[in-house]
């Protein structure tokens, strides 16, 4: 249980809504500023992909914003470009793309962009071309982890051809970055070693003439537990919502961080029911008692894993329970005891902070056998959003 005095109280969820998910946005700035000062000279950008990780782009973006982020980061144009759409105007990365994307849009939007193969830098110097503009390009290496970011000997090829194009005006290296496959796993040598890869692709990228100033390469766990990596720009995610990157090393408030998201639905009914009733598809949960079972309208489709089935954590009126049997599509069942007071309508609490004793996203993810990223980022899109604090900050 937390008892940090950051701690949110989330007011019930509106009544009426079979589910939703409340966003705290004052603790999205407050963990952004937490997590400057975990950064020192360097500056934050916060990673918004993906819906900000189920939290909702705009609001979170903008309450990044506000918490003291000077970047913000995404995965895909269309985020970027629909963050330019709603009037935001601080500097935004994006850095995964394929072939025949519009990179004309994202330089005419003053979108950075992320390159890491050659094709790519083609695309972008055509679109610099036919927008007249120059565009703004970040080179993303692979310094180990095997996964996208570019490696020699394409590597040699995109410096010296970004010398190249940067001399023409078609384009200027802002920023050269990459990405850690153990930044969970502080003093992994992966870690070391990928830094002095990375040192050593900036000092090529110089000898080319590329003179980037801004340098990146800690995600949220090498910001709260590696300074030597924070370098210009840190690029937390997860963090910046509240969840720990490192959970076997410490909890949210460990790092002076909390749980935005709370994930709540409305008992749809509470039902009496004798022993030896199978319950949900395939009675995988027979009851053995006189009992009341509570009908909870959130199932797969919402996001709940169907892997949750008889082990995800609930709390009903200040009690936990576990999902009894299969989740379904659109609601699953719990076990409330005979002697449960609950009734239809009550607030069925999936997860939140913590402090009054309901589960965390954390507590799922081990649940299920999963990461605290997938539980929130998988948040479904049928889930309304209710946002608090957004005037604040
Ligand atoms: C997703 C992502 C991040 C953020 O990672 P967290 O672990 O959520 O902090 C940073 N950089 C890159 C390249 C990413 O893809």
């Amino acid at each position: 249980m937390s008892t940090h005095p950051l701690t949110t109280v989330f007011a019930p969820a509106p009544p009426g809504l079979p589910a939703c998910a409340q966003v705290d946005l004052q603790a999205v700035s407050d963990n952004v500023r937490a997590l400057k000062e975990r950064a020192g000279a360097a500056e934050v950008m916060a990673v918004v992909k993906a819906d900000a990780y189920g939290h909702g782009l705009l609001p979170s973006a903008r309450a990044a914003l506000r918490g003291g982020a000077t970047w913000l980061g995404v995965a895909q144009l269309a985020e970027a470009l629909q963050l330019r759409a709603a009037g935001v105007t601080a500097p935004v990365l994006s850095w995964l793309h394929v072939p025949g994307q519009d990179f004309t849009a994202a330089v005419e939007a003053d979108v950075d962009v992320g390159v890491s193969t050659l094709w790519s830098l083609a695309q972008v110097r055509e679109a610099a071309s036919a927008t007249g503009r120059t565009a703004r390009v970040h080179l993303k290496v692979d310094t180990g982890l095997g996964r996208n970011g570019a490696w020699d000997p394409e590597l040699d090829e995109i410096l010296t051809e970004s010398a190249r194009l940067q001399a023409e005006h078609a384009l200027e290296v802002v920023g050269i970055f990459s990405h850690f496959a153990y930044a969970d796993a502080p003093g992994h040598p992966t870690v070391e070693a990928q830094q002095q890869r990375f040192e050593g692709v900036v000092a090529q990228a110089r000898k080319a003439g590329l003179d980037p100033a801004v340098r990146h390469l800690a995600n949220s766990a090498a910001t709260l537990t590696n300074p030597s990596a924070h370098y210009d720009l840190v690029r937390p995610g997860v963090s910046v919502y509240g969840l720990s990157p490192v959970p076997d090393l410490g909890a949210p408030e460990d790092f002076g961080l909390r749980e935005a998201m709370r994930l709540v639905a409305r008992l749809s009914s509470v039902k009496d029911c004798p022993a030896g009733q199978g319950v949900s598809y395939g009675h995988a949960y027979t009851t053995t008692a006189q009992t009341r079972l509570g009908l909870v309208p959130m199932g797969y489709s919402d996001g709940v894993p169907r892997h949750a089935s008889g082990v995800g954590p609930v709390q009903v009126a200040g009690r936990r329970y576990a999902v009894a049997g299969r989740v379904c599509m659109d609601q699953f069942v719990l076990d409330l005891g005979a002697d449960s007071s609950a009734t239809a309508g009550d607030e069925a609490v999936l997860f939140g902070v913590g402090a009054a004793g309901e589960p965390t996203a954390q507590d799922w993810a081990e649940a299920v056998g999963t990461i605290n990223y997938e539980i929130v980022t998988r948040v479904g899109a049928r889930v309304p959003r209710q946002y608090l604090g957004e005037d604040l900050g």
